[in-house]
């Protein structure tokens, strides 16, 4: 081979990037995917845009091993979510890569995070949509009550994206944060979690009720605070995820590094628990792993309606649904522990279009963890099933509303996301 030549340049501050697009999606998790590809499917340009190097957010960066949300409860369950999301679940199937367990009433399906990764990024390439990664936002421009153009920072310059419509798929509402949206939060922390898996596992992986049992004696000696979670196996990849720690997740960038690094060795902490009460299974276990860390609640954007707590406990469909859930609230309040509420076969959690559209700006739309919920109710939303139905409704509001979500013909948006009210495919068990 030629040897190549050393060249020397000053290259000066590197250009701004400016893309156009009819709708300007942030954040590439489960709901931005989903939104994104829903509405480049509709024909919309879109652009996605994410802070970190890899698409997929928690479902991919988090280790989180289950699927939930996606069939309703009780022995006949039925699929609530089609479209992108039967898509994902049908890409995962073909690879191998996902096995339905019975799970709080329902199924949760064990997925592998790589094939989801490539299933996101397969449908993302068929639909068109130019994805940036590596992109924090860092300013919003907004001409009244319209958001007009977002401004972010990547390793290699400055980028700008302009568009009718925004959806705000960060999680934190750090979209509408810089657009000067009115927010809402939970008025106490809500923990989140460091996953990890494990391998060069023993037999038998304890049940979830023994890692309790053995928590509630020993977690002290160990310097746990968290009485309940648990461990469980991936069929088929010899690997152990583990749910056992918790931790307060603040909107502020040194105290969330700090709590990464010492969520570090809380993770040593739980493996030296592992070990020590389950040596048969963990002797010779070592760390495989470990998940970004993962936020469960943090901010929303406020709404034209916020979804409650009453709503979610009675069932009842709201005028404006646009998504179905079968979970259960799982609330993370207390360090020692999750509040659990479970409820009857026939629940079904309606998500409205109202707890989505921000109030203040008409061409913003949530999706995903940032909706307008109390937060018990957000506690029963927030898994991967309904993130991404919230996702295909986010698109079909852009698609319809353009840059005036608020004058929005609700009707015609569920006529949209029909299946994702309507129809009722038979589950993993029937
Ligand atoms: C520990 C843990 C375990 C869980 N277990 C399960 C489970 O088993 N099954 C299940 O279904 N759900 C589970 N969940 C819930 C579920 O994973 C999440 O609620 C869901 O994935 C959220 O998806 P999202 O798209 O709303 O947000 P996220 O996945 O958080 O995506 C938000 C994206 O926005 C990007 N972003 C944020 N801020 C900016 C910014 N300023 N600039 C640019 N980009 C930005 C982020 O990089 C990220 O990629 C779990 C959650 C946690 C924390």
């Amino acid at each position: 081979m030629k040897e190549p030549r050393r060249i020397e340049s000053v290259p000066g501050r590197p250009a701004r990037r400016v893309l156009e697009a009819d709708l300007c999606v942030v954040g590439a998790g489960a709901a931005g995917v989903s939104a994104a590809v829903e509405a480049g499917r509709l024909g919309l340009r879109v652009v996605l845009v994410d802070s970190l190097a890899q698409i997929g957010g928690q479902s991919v960066n988090g280790l989180i091993g289950t699927l939930c949300g996606f069939f309703s409860m009780g022995d006949a369950p039925y699929q609530l979510s089609y479209g992108f999301a039967a898509d994902v679940l049908a890409d995962l199937q073909a690879a191998g890569a996902l096995a339905w367990r019975p799970g709080r009433r329902s199924f949760v399906g064990l997925y592998d995070e790589h094939e989801l990764a490539g299933s996101y990024a397969r449908h993302l390439r068929a639909a068109g949509v130019e994805v940036v990664l590596g992109a924090v936002l860092a300013e919003a421009q907004r001409e009244g009550d319209r958001l007009r153009r977002i401004d972010a920072w990547t390793r290699h310059g400055p980028l700008s994206v302009t568009a009718r419509c925004f959806v705000d798929a960060s999680g934190d509402a750090a979209l509408g944060a810089l657009a000067g949206a009115t927010l809402q939060q939970a008025e106490l922390p809500v923990y989140g979690t460091r996953m990890f898996s494990i391998a060069g596992l023993g037999r038998p992986v304890p049940t979830r009720a023994a890692v309790i049992e053995r928590l509630e004696q020993a977690a002290p000696r160990y310097g746990l605070a968290r009485r309940d979670g648990f461990v469980f196996e991936f069929p088929g990849r010899d690997l152990c995820l583990v749910n056992l720690t918790h931790f307060q997740t603040p909107l502020d960038a040194v105290a969330m590094s700090r709590v990464a690094l010492e969520a570090r060795s809380e993770i040593d902490r739980v493996m030296a628990f592992l070990r020590g009460e389950f040596p048969q299974a963990f002797g010779g276990a070592r760390i495989q792993s470990v998940g970004q860390p993962g936020v469960r609640q943090t901010r929303g954007i406020a709404a034209l309606r916020t979804l409650s707590t009453a709503q979610v406990r009675s069932g009842e469909r709201l005028p404006d649904a646009i998504g179905r859930c079968a979970w259960p609230i799982e609330f993370h309040g207390r360090e020692e522990g999750v509040h659990w509420e479970t409820f009857g076969d026939e629940h079904i959690t309606w998500i409205p279009l109202g707890a989505m559209v921000a109030r203040d700006l008409r061409n913003l739309v949530a999706a995903g963890r940032c909706v307008d919920a109390e937060p018990f109710a957000l506690g029963a939303i927030r898994v991967i099933g309904p993130c991404m139905a919230m996702g295909a409704a986010a698109a079909a509001a852009a698609f319809l509303g353009g840059d005036d979500l608020h004058a929005l013909d609700v009707a015609k948006v569920q006529a949209l996301v029909a299946d994702n009210l309507e129809r009722r495919d038979p589950g993993p068990a029937a």
